[in-house]
């Protein structure tokens, strides 16, 4: 029987899942690991220790499952994506820590680039925002602020990554150093349309062409990981980034599909298919992972606070226990009483691409309890995700039938049943809602032959819960149009 090992390297923990050829899994180990504020607004993690952790959940998987490492037909990499890693050729040794997505370091660089003659030139090629968030950026700080750095770079010594052809090339001894286009659309370095990294921006970024991976197919073998990692030499057949390995783990395999992430952040990606989309409200445009050679797209919003407003609560004003307390509180109260809480901590992602905005409570009376506060911070998550939802709607000029959802906060009934009241639309649970980790199996095994088609792989996918809205419209536009306008005053 063949099994699949899919190694899903997040921004807090490394996990390593196992699953057979019905789709199933039967095995996930997780090791945490920590990230570093050097200064205000950097983020850094060692590179290092992502390795040792990752490897280290994966031995623990086959311990435990008893699978032994011939059975694995093949492994699947999915992982956090815009992370930069910089490191020599020929020793490994890292050049400098990790400079992790949400690192602003970058930020005036960008926003003078923005600026700038080339910024419509970036967007066009790229079909991002420009933002420190992307990786050329945070790989040219490396070059320009690491001592000896650029001359070694010049020299053709040193290698760029993403934590994906990290990963890679420490499974494979250093023979493999690749990555696949939905992590190559995060770099703000490869065209959109033609699939290979741009002349223009390596220039413009200062990037030497030798440090740059191949771009491989999201489906394919790229190469094999040795025998003294996991015991046996086995193919390493899938890679994709995390949101678009969830697309692909949602079944969400034609245009028009979508789903809603909802973690720390949201992220919501809808499929356009082989049409590069363009985006007029700010979303942004990338490339899905495509069971076969051919390019696939999507568009993508993303909300920085979702989750970690609850966190917050439970942190910070102490008004909660534990995450999962949340619904029940909510539930407590008929509605907000007019209370919305725009949770703007990092500033506000898309569709307002706005750093400056900050955390906002509005509409507090006499009244209002710490309840109603806690309804409005996961009320937030929804309005936030109907702000994604009415930019892919102007964007495509389609009505949304159904949202597929995952992530930790799915688990809330609370959340799920207002985001269907707020959308207007279903939302879809799924029984396994680990989709990033099943997107990276499905696509490694299908290039190794388990299943044949994502038809097969489409049968595996199973609702467990649907959330149907139950207001009418005129209560869903009055609720909508208060947010609006507790965002305009976030942003005054
Ligand atoms: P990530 O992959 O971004 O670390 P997860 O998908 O593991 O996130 O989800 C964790 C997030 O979901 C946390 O921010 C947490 O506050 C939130 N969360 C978890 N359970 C619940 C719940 N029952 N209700 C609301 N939020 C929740």
């Amino acid at each position: 029987m063949p099994f699949l090992l899919s190694l899903d390297e997040g921004t807090t923990s490394a996990r390593t899942a196992l699953y057979d050829e019905t789709g199933a899994r039967i095995a996930m180990e997780s090791n945490p690991f920590p990230c570093f504020y050097p200064k205000q607004g950097w983020v850094e993690q060692d590179p290092e220790e992502i390795w040792r952790a990752q490897l280290d959940s994966a031995r623990r998987v086959l311990a435990r499952s008893g699978v032994p490492p011939e059975q694995i037909t093949a492994i699947g990499i999915t992982n956090q994506r815009e992370t930069t890693v910089v490191w020599d050729r020929r020793t490994g040794k890292l050049v400098s820590p990790a400079i992790v997505w949400q690192c602003r370091r970058t930020s005036d660089f960008c926003t003078e680039l923005a600026s700038s003659r080339e910024a419509s030139d970036v967007t066009r090629k790229t079909g991002l925002v420009i933002d420190a968030y992307f990786s050329g950026s945070k790989v040219k700080w490396i070059l320009d602020n690491v001592p000896g750095a650029r001359e070694r770079a010049s020299a053709g010594d040193l290698l760029f990554g993403n934590i994906d052809t990290w990963l890679i090339w420490k499974l494979t001894g250093g023979a493999v150093h690749a990555t696949d286009p939905s992590n190559a659309s995060r770099t703000m370095l490869m065209n959109l349309e033609s699939g290979d990294w741009d002349a223009d921006l390596l220039r413009l970024f200062d990037i030497p062409a030798s440090m740059m991976p191949r771009i491989v197919p999201s489906s394919a073998v790229v190469g094999t990981a040795k025998a003294e990692h996991l015991g046996a030499e086995i193919p390493i057949a899938g890679i994709a980034g995390d949101q678009q390995a969830a697309l692909f783990g949602q079944a969400c395999f034609r245009p028009g599909l979508s789903k809603n992430t909802y973690g720390t952040g949201c992220f919501a990606l809808l499929h356009t298919g082989a049409t590069r989309p363009v985006s007029a409200n700010r979303l942004l445009a990338t490339r899905a992972a495509s069971h076969d050679a051919s390019a696939q797209f999507a568009v993508e919003g993303s909300v920085f606070v979702a989750g970690a407003a609850v966190q917050w609560l439970r942190d910070q004003l102490g008004v909660i226990r534990t995450a999962a307390e949340s619904a029940e509180i909510a539930a407590s109260v008929s509605s907000s009483a007019g209370v919305y809480f725009v949770p703007a901590f990092t500033g506000l992602g898309a569709p307002y691409w706005d750093m400056s905005a900050r955390g906002t409570i509005t509409g507090l009376t006499r009244g209002s309890g710490s309840a109603h506060i806690v309804r409005a911070a996961l009320e937030s998550i929804a309005y936030q995700t109907r702000d994604l939802v009415e930019a892919m709607e102007a964007d495509s000029g389609e009505r949304l039938r159904e949202l597929r959802v995952d992530g930790g906060a799915t688990a809330n009934d609370f959340l799920m049943q207002f985001q269907a009241d707020i959308l207007g639309c279903k939302i879809v649970r799924p029984a396994d809602i680990e989709t990033t980790a099943l997107g990276a199996a499905y696509l490694a095994g299908l290039a190794v032959g388990v299943w044949k088609s994502t038809d097969e792989v489409e049968r595996f996918w199973r609702a467990e819960r649907v959330f149907e809205p139950v207001i009418g419209d005129t209560e869903r536009d009055s609720l909508y149009a208060g947010w609006k306008q507790a965002v305009a005053q976030c942003r005054a």
